[in-house]
């Protein structure tokens, strides 16, 4: 706590108070008074405290600092904070866990958050991004139910494993994630080591308008370093903040984390000919097919002030860009693109914007929208609130258009193009990157959570590994002592045909 020159305590419209020990009472004996309004604003203000908690992402930790340019990245985007190198950008950073309550552990299995707000001088860009580079599903109308899963049990209010994994092997795209999930990369030895990935495609356009397609990466300077099975089972019980204070002691200590920020980045053409969906947010591009480019990197040296000011009413969106970056077709980010902000009207008001973390620093806002529930500035003065105007009001500037993107087909609800290879990026990740070690955790990792599931549910869990790879499914299957005739079986079915053999 800080230690601050002493004040006098006001009330909330600042007379001064008296006395904040004793109750104003009818003699000493007697009951309160409602005329001691003193009391009364404490309590009601205290039993307003609480703010919906975010439905995702509800345990989290940030902290401030800045980004620098250390490449020249004009050929590709026209956006300003990227303009020159050394150029540097004010940034507040978020990083939490997704399934948990804001009370839970740190050291939960779970993909984490990492979000980054850059205040530039065209207004706030937002990297909405997790540490791991691709998602669970690839269509949005499929995140309510795929969150329910990592829930509660609206019987019991429990965890369940059922859910979990029902829903997990009757969605053969979650595989590439589980597989990174169930790695120790699931359990991050703290917020410092791990990586940032944007997941989704974005345009870049530069100055001329030639777009190019890109994914983000931000890679810990700090090394990956994770806790395996035991050591986070150890953590949530012992501390189940540690990463949120292992963040705020190593900047406090002076200890700066600090990440290099790079780009993959292909052209319309390549995107076309892709052997992937470049758009499907449950696959990578390989390193071999596009390189990391280096952009700049992020330091993050000031912790907050006050945590609710800042990291609690922090609200990012994927849709916040500046000129220079534009959205994909990819159809998970365009639901995001909608829900982000959506939340936030609903947890913080329609007024979030105007909260000082959330503002605009380097840009300025001005625009006909007014009025709504805590609007706290000058609601935009006397200026006109209609569009057009001849009162010289702020008026639309064209050149901040993005280009156009050629599409062509019939309305519909159409299902991913190029569907039928979700196993084999998990395969490669399985076999070719990851060591014996990697593999063993792996493998102790998900018998040691599918074994909490219904038998049937294993067996249909456990025909999606063996299709990544045949020894990746064994093992689990001997795990699990399940009968790998049996397994063999159903990876022969259609997944209709399997779900089937495997319901209730
Ligand atoms: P490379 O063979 O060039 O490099 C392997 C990548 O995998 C590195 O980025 C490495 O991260 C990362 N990695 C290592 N262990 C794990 C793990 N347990 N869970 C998740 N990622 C891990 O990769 P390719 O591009 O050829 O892709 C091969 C597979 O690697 C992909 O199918 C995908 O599963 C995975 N991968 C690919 C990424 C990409 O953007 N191309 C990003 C992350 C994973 P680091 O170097 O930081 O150790």
């Amino acid at each position: 706590m800080q230690e601050k020159k002493k004040k006098i305590l006001t009330g909330n419209f600042g007379p001064p108070i008296d006395d904040d020990q004793n109750t104003m009472t009818a003699g000493g004996s007697g009951p309160a008074m409602l005329q001691d309004t003193h009391l009364v604003e404490k309590l009601a203000h205290f039993d307003r405290e609480r703010i919906p908690e975010r439905v995702v992402h509800a345990k989290g930790a940030g902290a401030g600092g800045f980004f620098e340019v250390t490449h020249d990245v004009r050929d590709y985007t026209k956006a300003k904070f990227l303009s020159k190198v050394g150029k540097r950008t004010e940034v507040f950073a978020r990083f939490s866990t997704v399934g948990g309550e804001k009370g839970s552990a740190d050291a939960e299995r779970d993909p984490r958050g990492f979000a980054v707000k850059f205040y530039t001088e065209e207004g706030n860009y937002d990297f909405v991004g997790n540490n791991t580079p691709v998602f669970f599903i690839r269509d949005p109308l499929k995140f309510p139910d795929f969150i329910h899963t990592q829930k509660r049990n609206p019987a019991t209010n429990l965890k369940d494993p059922d859910m979990f994994w029902d829903f997990l092997s009757l969605t053969p795209e979650s595989i590439h994630q589980v597989t990174i999930l169930f790695s120790d990369r699931g359990t991050p030895k703290s917020y410092r080591y791990m990586n940032g990935y944007s997941g989704h495609t974005f345009m870049w356009y530069n100055g001329k308008g030639e777009r190019s397609w890109v994914k983000i990466h931000f890679e810990t300077e700090q090394g990956i370093q994770n806790l395996n099975r035991e050591e986070a089972r150890h953590m949530c019980g012992q501390d189940a903040d540690h990463a949120t204070r292992d963040l705020y002691q190593a900047i406090e200590s002076g200890d700066f984390p600090a990440w290099k920020v790079y780009v993959q980045i292909m052209t319309p053409e390549e995107v076309e000919k892709y052997r992937f969906n470049s758009f499907d947010v449950t696959k990578v591009w390989l390193h071999g097919d596009a390189s990391l480019r280096p952009v700049g990197r992020m330091v993050l040296n000031r912790n907050s002030e006050n945590y609710f000011a800042e990291v609690e009413q922090a609200a990012f969106s994927p849709g916040n860009l500046v000129p220079g970056i534009a959205p994909s077709p990819d159809r998970m980010l365009q639901g995001r693109i909608f829900s982000y902000p959506d939340t936030h009207r609903h947890r913080l008001g329609p007024n979030y914007h105007l909260l000082l973390v959330n503002s605009a620093k380097a840009a300025k806002s001005n625009n006909y929208q007014r009025d709504g529930l805590m609007r706290c500035d000058d609601n935009a003065g006397a200026g006109p609130n209609y569009y057009p105007n001849s009162f010289g009001g702020p008026s639309p500037y064209p050149e901040a258009a993005y280009p156009a993107l050629k599409v062509s087909g019939k309305t519909g609800r159409h299902p991913y193009s190029h569907p039928n290879d979700d196993f084999v990026q998990p395969g490669e990740l399985y076999r070719r990157v990851m060591s014996e070690q990697d593999r063993t955790h792996l493998i102790g990792n998900i018998v040691d959570h599918l074994g909490g599931a219904k038998k049937r549910i294993q067996l249909r869990q456990t025909a999606l590994f063996y299709k990544v790879d045949p020894e990746y499914g064994s093992r689990v299957a001997q795990g699990l002592n399940l009968d790998l005739k049996e397994i063999r079986r159903l990876v022969g079915m259609t997944q209709e045909e399997r779900v089937k053999a495997t319901s209730g």
